[in-house]
């Protein structure tokens, strides 16, 4: 027998997400049946499209339900394998959440071919959905040419800083928002033209209009809100804003107002257009060539914020709402 702490929802979450939302139990798993393997665990991910699914609402995704395992990327090593495919050692990819260990069949899981000099946790963030998302949202939907000035909110974070080095890559002008001075010196650090923190900059959309004079041609929305109106006011005629998330509004109780400038879509051609990742599963084989390229030629850096421990796992997923990360938020067991 093997036991396994879990996470829980206690309950739904009105405003910002409280410890009380969150349970932590221990159960026994039970041996692995035929086909099936148990894993161990090593990375969870924690992220802020979470949020959505403790709603008790029709989306793309399903809600979380009360009393249940919040589920999430995770990363585990085959702790004991009846299948056929994979053996103990191998290391796997699963949705099956914040547990420390788990028993599933190995058709529900992916093996990663970890290369040598990547560790593992990077599949859960810059060579993971995260990377997906921010470079399928960047190369399909704002379709940067070189000379482009590209407008990325949520910067420092798992999906925009890996958008702000991609664009920078493709010989664009980045001028970028965070949340702190800290993060606005690694994004230049990492060749981020303007780096803003919107915390203290007082008037934004001066400060983005400072640090682009002529305008903005792609606008990847992180955040929503404030942001996203600056970027209407910004935009060159024929922009293209892309919708990826709009995290300062997951936790307001009443919906947040829109932005007050849409009438400029019209006479500015603007094209608005949100995704969700999936919807780009199938270029994964590029995306990993192409990033896989520049992180093996040094080309694009990644951070990570790791907190330690399974009871750390709420902690991490409100810190998300309070910026305490900078690049992709894991939790290590
Ligand atoms: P991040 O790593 O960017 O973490 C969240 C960050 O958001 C925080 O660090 C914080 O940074 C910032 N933030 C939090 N609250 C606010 C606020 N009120 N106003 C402005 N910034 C805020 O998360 P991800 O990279 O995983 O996700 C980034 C966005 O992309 C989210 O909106 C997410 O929902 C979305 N997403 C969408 C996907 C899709 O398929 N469309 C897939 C994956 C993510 P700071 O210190 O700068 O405030």
């Amino acid at each position: 027998m093997t036991t396994s702490r879990e996470i829980r929802l206690a309950s739904r979450p009105v405003g910002m997400p409280v410890a009380e939302n969150f349970q932590i139990a221990a159960c026994e798993l039970a041996e692995p049946g035929p086909g099936e393997v148990l894993v161990h665990n090593k990375f969870m991910s924690v992220d802020p499209y979470m949020r959505g699914r403790m709603v008790d609402r029709a989306s793309y995704v399903p809600p979380f339900a009360i009393g249940e395992v919040l589920q999430g990327g995770a990363i585990g090593v085959v702790a004991h394998s009846n299948a056929e495919g994979l053996k103990k050692g191998d290391i796997v990819s699963s949705m099956f959440g914040w547990r420390e260990a788990f028993v599933a069949p190995a058709a529900a899981l992916e093996k990663l071919d970890v290369p040598a000099r990547v560790p593992m946790e990077s599949f859960l963030g810059v060579l993971g959905m995260p990377g997906l998302t921010a470079w399928a949202g960047l190369m399909q939907i704002g379709k940067p040419k070189p000379g482009d000035v590209v407008f990325v909110s949520g910067a420092a974070g798992a999906v925009g800083s890996i958008v702000v080095q991609v664009a920078k890559l493709k010989g664009c002008t980045v001028v970028a928002t965070a949340g702190s001075d800290e993060k606005c010196e690694w994004l230049k650090s990492v060749g981020v033209d303007h780096a803003i923190n919107y915390r203290t900059c007082g008037d934004l959309l001066a400060a983005v209009q400072a640090a682009a004079p002529k305008g903005i041609d792609i606008y990847f929305d992180n955040v929503g809100g404030e942001h996203l109106e600056v970027a209407i006011e910004v935009a060159r005629p024929f922009a293209r804003l892309i919708e990826c998330g709009m995290i300062s509004a997951y936790n307001d109780t009443d919906p947040a107002p829109g932005p007050r400038n849409m009438i400029q879509i019209v006479g500015k051609s603007l094209t608005i257009r949100g995704f969700i990742v999936m919807e780009f599963a199938g270029l994964r084989g590029d995306f990993i060539a192409e990033v896989g390229g520049w992180i093996r030629s040094g080309k694009l850096k990644w951070q990570e914020t790791v907190l330690e421990g399974i009871e750390q796992a709420p902690a991490a997923f409100i810190g998300l709402f309070e910026g305490k990360n900078t690049g992709k938020m894991l939790v290590k067991l």
